[in-house]
């Protein structure tokens, strides 16, 4: 008797789980991070896609059409979008850049495909990587979006796990009961897991490609320029408090010539963001870090155009000792030094009859949280090396201590 015929809709699940095996085993150092996704079976999909819970949407046809070599590429491809974080990177691009899906996920599948076939992996027909473009090899998809031309050809789908967007298959936050999902704590400590095995893969002098480890150098010792991460924070939150949801802050172009060797700045023609600063002066904070924090922060809003009567800073514990206008920081008496609680501090900021639209808290991180999100743009600006991670929906910019 002939063997039953396998449908067009099942799934092959040995062929994809021997090449996710085969993955794992060609780059051990990515094992974690491939045996943490979880296999959904969907036609809807073209290929196969990931959403940032680590859900791994898998076409039967696919599977069926796509050799077991190019299949183990494709499993490290998917890995590749959620490890680097790339829906989280999209979310921080200029909105008219977020809605364009198709071009950032291709910037994106540029930024992983040049690595991977460097390393000698294969990945299926009709893949884009840099060169398709013109672009050199080695780029964040940051740098390559702008590069990839719009009404582009490519028509991938690499799910909201890269690009941001939730297709209509996609489970989302509560959909698929029964079906395994990681959560952002979790796959952040799956990202510094990884980086490390790369480290260790490194020091057994097994070989690692460029890309990954300069990846896991950045895991583990992020280079984040956080005055430039804040001043984007402050930009956009100027926008939003224009009601400008639209608004995408250029860069004056470089065919345009300054006026008068003055460059006219589109933030000066909004209504300026109201920000309130809020300063952890519990005993475990050296005065001194932190007067150099504040300057720094300073720094940053004056260089946006937020200064004087715009700035409120509030210095605090488990308590709030004074709230400041500030022209200058050295204005700002740094008293306090009793117990820890930076919620106090968010709580009496919003409670000002003048509201802040964000709320920068310099602190070493050994605070409690508020336990939900607040109605205004939360801050973390975090001192120290070993300052620990505040929940997922606070954004976070390490401040580096000054060379
Ligand atoms: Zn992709």
């Amino acid at each position: 008797m002939a063997p039953p015929r396998r449908t067009a809709d099942a799934l092959d699940r040995p062929k994809l789980l021997a090449a996710r095996y085969k993955a794992a085993e060609a780059r051990p150092y990515l094992a974690s991070a491939l045996y943490a996704l979880t296999v959904v079976a969907s036609e809807q999909v073209r290929t196969m896609a990931v959403d940032r819970y680590w859900r791994c949407y898998v076409a039967p046809s696919f599977v069926a059409e796509t050799g077991v070599e190019e299949l183990a590429g494709v499993w490290i491809h998917e890995a590749a979008h959620l490890l680097r974080d790339h829906h989280g990177r999209a979310g921080r691009l200029p909105a008219a850049d977020q809605r364009d899906r198709l071009r950032v996920n291709i910037a994106q599948d540029c930024e992983i495909n040049d690595d991977l076939l460097a390393d000698g992996l294969r990945l299926p027909e009709g893949r884009v990587e840099p060169s398709l473009f013109g672009l050199d090899e080695g780029g964040l998809f940051e740098e390559y979006l702008p590069g990839v031309p719009a009404g582009p050809r490519h028509h991938v789908d690499c799910g909201s796990g890269a690009h941001g967007v939730p297709a209509p298959w996609d489970l989302g936050e509560s959909g698929g009961e029964g079906v395994a999902r990681l959560g952002p704590v979790e796959a952040e400590a799956l990202r510094r897991q990884t980086a490390q095995a790369i480290r260790a893969h490194r020091r057994s002098r097994g070989t690692v490609p460029a890309g990954w480890r300069r990846w896991a150098d950045e895991v583990l010792e992020p280079t984040v320029d956080w005055r430039k991460a804040l001043t984007g924070a402050v930009r956009e939150a100027a926008a939003w408090a224009g009601g400008a949801v639209d608004y995408t802050y250029r860069r004056p172009s470089r065919r345009t010539p300054a006026l008068g060797g003055r460059v006219v700045l589109p933030s000066l023609r909004r209504p300026l963001p109201r920000v309130a600063i809020v300063v952890d002066t519990s005993g475990s904070m050296g005065e001194e870090e932190l007067a150099a924090a504040l300057g720094e922060v300073s720094g940053v809003l004056r260089e946006v155009g937020v200064g004087g009567n715009r700035v409120a800073v509030l210095a605090c514990d488990a308590d709030v000792h004074a709230v400041a206008r500030v022209t200058g920081v050295e204005q700002v008496e740094l008293a306090g030094g009793g117990g820890t609680d930076m919620t106090v501090g968010i709580r009496a900021a919003l409670a000002a009859p003048d509201r802040p639209n964000i709320v920068v808290v310099l602190t070493d991180g050994y605070t409690p949280w508020p336990p939900e999100p607040v109605s205004c743009r939360l801050i973390a600006a975090l001192i120290g090396s070993g300052a620990p991670q505040p929940p997922s929906w606070v954004e976070t910019v390490r401040v580096a201590p000054a060379h």
